[in-house]
């Protein structure tokens, strides 16, 4: 199955991002606890070569409790402190900016023995689309504080959340590209919401998830909709076509419109919660 993607919009992302990092100490990188892989982008680290980092497994709410524990061993294990946080509901939240100065540790260290005090650090939130880089500013943003900058003829264009006195969170995030050349990882995005409806085969990708949950989550499918098991993912579709009263004219199941319904609750977490990477070395290397 092909999943087209949307280069144009991402040649101005990543200048941006390459301008605007250069302001910072930290990367606040999200990423989607279900997909921390795939999720992830490709160059993030040789961008963020210096800086200090931090991973957040946004939408753990909807993610496995095991494996987001899991993943944040995993990334400790590479060297870069991980945290899960559910930004919709606020969970997690409180304790980011205890989080952020942790991962800031050694650049504080660093300022105070070359006598540099009361220099706040300054971060900035990144990752690709949808993965609630607005959501998390909005929510950390709401706790705190006060804007800083844009007052006139003092600074222009960048503005800076001031979280405490030592931390500035910069307020747009840094827009950063997936993985365009792997069809797996774009499947993956796919199934979690991460690429534009229009671009896709919904069948194709709701046949696609309904071969995922048989693999990876037997009885999870049939627990939801009352139906018996498919081997078949088509046939799943029908039976839950059939259980939800999604029908043609004739009687005939609706495919398609089950497709839609399924892929919605599949995404919000109506199905349970689901993770659709595991942490594997052979995959991170
Ligand atoms: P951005 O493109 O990275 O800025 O993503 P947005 O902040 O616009 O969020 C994309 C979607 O994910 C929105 O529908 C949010 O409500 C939702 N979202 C963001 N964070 C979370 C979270 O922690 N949990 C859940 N369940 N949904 C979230």
């Amino acid at each position: 199955m092909q999943v087209q993607w949307y280069p144009g919009h991402m040649t101005k992302a990543k200048r941006m991002m390459q301008e605007n990092i250069k302001l910072v100490d930290l990367i606040i990188e999200l990423v989607d606890a279900r997909a921390p892989i795939s999720s992830r982008n490709p160059d993030i680290d040789t961008l963020g070569a210096g800086k200090s980092r931090l991973i957040l497994l946004n939408k753990a709410d909807l993610a496995e409790e095991h494996w987001n524990s899991r993943w944040i061993e995993h990334f400790k294990e590479k060297g870069i402190l991980a945290v899960k946080v559910n930004s919709k509901k606020g969970g997690g939240i409180k304790s980011i900016q205890g989080v952020i100065q942790e991962a800031c540790k050694e650049k504080m260290e660093r300022d105070r023995k070359r006598g540099i005090l009361n220099r706040p650090v300054r971060a900035m939130v990144a990752g690709i689309p949808n993965v609630g880089k607005s959501t998390f500013i909005n929510s950390l943003a709401g706790k705190a504080c006060t804007k800083t900058g844009n007052k006139p003829g003092v600074t222009r264009g960048k503005q800076w959340i001031r979280l405490n006195r030592q931390v500035e969170l910069l307020d747009t995030p840094g827009i950063l590209w997936p993985k365009f050349e792997d069809q797996r990882i774009g499947l993956c995005l796919a199934m979690i919401g991460s690429i534009k409806e229009e671009v896709l085969n919904l069948e194709e990708l709701a046949a696609h998830a309904v071969s995922f949950l048989n693999r990876e989550y037997p009885g999870m499918l049939e627990d939801k909709y009352g139906t018996s098991r498919c081997e078949d993912p088509y046939e799943a579709l029908a039976a839950i076509a059939q259980s939800r009263n999604c029908l043609l004219k004739g009687g005939e199941a609706d495919i398609e419109k089950a497709a839609l319904l399924f892929l919605d609750d599949f995404r919000n977490g109506r199905l349970g919660r689901l993770t659709l990477e595991r942490p594997v070395k052979e995959e991170i290397e």
